[in-house]
């Protein structure tokens, strides 16, 4: 992997800039499931690693109690797992570091660094000024070191209400950087914390917390998203003031992709509200919900692979990431028959209790999956859109009086169609068979233009099949700040939901030979898409699938058009 972080850490190792070592991490915030986004994070850093005979370390940035859970933890840990990663025994949390921070907050006063401010939220929001203008001095400012250390230490055994009192760093008013303008180091939020209880109640921001753990831990590459560029010159200042180890930061541009959203927040409100079934919902984009739809570690990979990283902002489409999973799946899965909308149809000249067993290749594009064998039979099913009663003019598959052949076995001809008198909904369609087209010994020398999927009646297994659409219908920028906006973007985005993204097809029938599939495997079912054995709903009684991906490629498309 050659890209712009790559390059600069090649030139730290020339200048011996950290003696040869180059030691990431991973930092997520335990307020929510890792979405596909972080799934770059997670490849760029521990891939970073690996290429250069590094380190990287998982870190919960724990650091705001009131958002936090354990059961994220716990789920980012599995996802990152199983995205086939290893922080080894260097697994850590911010929280582990609060003693050391506070130490640190409390060097900064005593250099006159740092300072307690008694403005309101509000207060200091009005005074920090704007863009064109410079911001105001807190009358706070000016304390003595004394007082100041005084004023921290009664903000940390619990003197002062939330939000009546927060440690600034004392910087500049007038700095150009907003972030410079004596940022918030520490608040007060009387909250349990759910690694260390109710041992503090004063809190780091994220912005004096990172820095300093990546500090603790020896990071030399911080690699964090382009919205972290106009902090570095606070985490450099940070450093530099308390004289301790210096990563160096590193921005990247986030990853974006069409029809989906993009932020824990929004995916969160879409658990709460209901509008899916979970975190783990096959239509999120959360690393669970990928995994529960049938994406592999692999093809997750090799989209991060693909994406590249870049130092500008982009929107990637979404057929990319599916391109992916069906070029891992191609290779991978068996090829087998599943009829999704079934109809009925009866081979009149077919023996009443005959039943014969053709041998159909696992994956015709790969010799050595093998074979098995399907049981073949009077009675059968097809799918409900290969039959036309009056055909079109490009339809080659089966009308009355035509032709087709069934894969893997005979060729049928269609003689007539049994409807219900009062709907005219076709109820069976009745075929003749020609013995001599058996597939693999066929004497006939008949040439039919269609070939379809089916499956014996009596043999075909039960199965509840879901198809997925995008969960967005169309693309909006979710990159908006500020309170205001943030809640109409909560509500253009509900109205954006589409509401076909999951169509439960109860009637499906596959193959017997699925009978054994396991949870999670993935399967091509022949003409229909790539489809994997839900791991959730999945039970004794039922067997559910998820469609994947179908098998139309509009990224080798796109590909195709970019290149003429
Ligand atoms: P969100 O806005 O979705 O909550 P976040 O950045 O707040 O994301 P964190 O838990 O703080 O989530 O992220 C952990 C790491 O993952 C950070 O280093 C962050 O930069 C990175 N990350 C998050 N989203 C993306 C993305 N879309 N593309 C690349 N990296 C991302
Ligand atoms: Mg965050």
């Amino acid at each position: 992997m050659i890209n712009f972080i790559q390059n600069i850490i090649n030139e730290d190792k020339k200048t011996d800039k950290y003696e040869d070592r180059v030691h990431t991490r991973f930092p997520p915030e335990p307020n929510g499931y890792l979405h596909i986004g972080h799934a770059k994070s997670i490849c760029l850093n521990f891939g970073i690693a690996i290429a250069n005979g590094g380190l990287c370390n998982l870190r919960f940035d724990d650091t705001n109690p009131s958002k936090e859970d354990t059961e994220y933890v716990d789920s980012i840990k599995k996802d990152v797992k199983w995205l086939g990663f290893d922080w080894d025994d260097r697994l850590f949390y911010a929280s582990d570091y609060f003693e050391k921070m506070y130490d640190y907050a409390v060097q900064l006063i005593k250099k006159g660094k740092a300072y307690v401010c008694e403005l309101t939220p509000q207060e200091i929001r009005e005074h920090r000024g704007t863009l064109t203008q410079p911001g105001r001095e807190s009358p706070f400012r000016n304390r003595s070191i004394e007082e100041n250390l005084e004023l921290f230490e009664q903000m940390r055994v619990g003197t002062f209400p939330d939000g009546s009192r927060v440690l600034r760093a004392k910087i500049d008013m007038a700095s150009p950087n907003i972030n410079m303008r004596d940022p918030v180091l520490y608040r007060i939020i009387k909250a349990a914390h759910h690694r260390t209880g109710d041992k503090w109640c004063i809190y780091p921001m994220y912005d004096f917390a990172h820095p300093i753990s990546d500090s603790i831990e020896g990071i030399t590459h911080s690699i964090c998203t382009l919205e972290f560029e106009d902090h570095r010159p606070l985490y450099d200042w940070l450093l530099n003031c308390l004289e301790i180890f210096h990563p160096q930061q590193i921005e990247f541009a986030r990853l974006n992709i069409t029809n989906t959203l993009m932020s824990k927040r929004l995916l969160r409100q879409l658990v709460e509200e209901g509008h899916v079934q979970g975190w783990n919902d096959p239509r999120m984009p959360t690393i669970s919900g990928l995994r529960r739809r049938g994406y592999t570690p692999e093809a997750i990979r090799d989209f991060c692979e693909r994406i590249g990283v870049a130092k500008s902002n982009s929107v990637v489409d979404i057929s990319l990431l599916e391109h992916c999973i069906r070029e891992d799946l191609n290779a991978k899965a068996p090829r087998v028959m599943a009829v999704l909308r079934p109809i009925k149809v009866i081979i009149d000249n077919y023996p009443e209790d005959k039943v014969e067993w053709l041998e159909a290749e696992n994956n015709s594009q790969l010799p050595e999956m093998g074979t098995r064998q399907l049981p073949f039979s009077r009675e059968i099913y097809i799918e409900d859109e290969d039959f036309m009663e009056e055909p079109t003019k490009k339809y080659f598959r089966l009308s009355p009086g035509n032709e087709v052949r069934l894969k893997h076995a005979y060729i049928i001809k269609c003689e007539r169609v049994i409807k219900d008198e009062s709907t005219g909904k076709i109820l069976e369609i009745h075929c003749t068979y020609d013995p001599n087209t058996r597939s693999g010994d066929d004497t006939s020398g008949k040439k039919v233009k269609g070939t379809i999927h089916w499956l014996s009646v009596q043999h075909a297994m039960p199965a509840e099949v879901r198809l997925y659409d995008y969960l967005l219908l169309d693309d909006q920028d979710e990159e908006k700040e500020g309170e205001n906006e943030e809640r109409d973007e909560a509500d253009s985005f509900i109205a954006n939901l589409n509401p076909k993204s999951l169509v439960k097809l109860t009637n499906s029938v596959v193959e017997p030979s699925l009978a054994d599939g396991e949870k999670g495997s993935g399967y091509q079912f022949l003409r229909q898409g790539y489809f994997c054995v839900d791991i959730q709903d999945t039970s004794g009684e039922k067997i559910v699938f998820n469609r994947v991906v179908s098998l139309r490629d509009t990224w080798a498309k796109i590909e195709k058009a970019n290149k003429s």
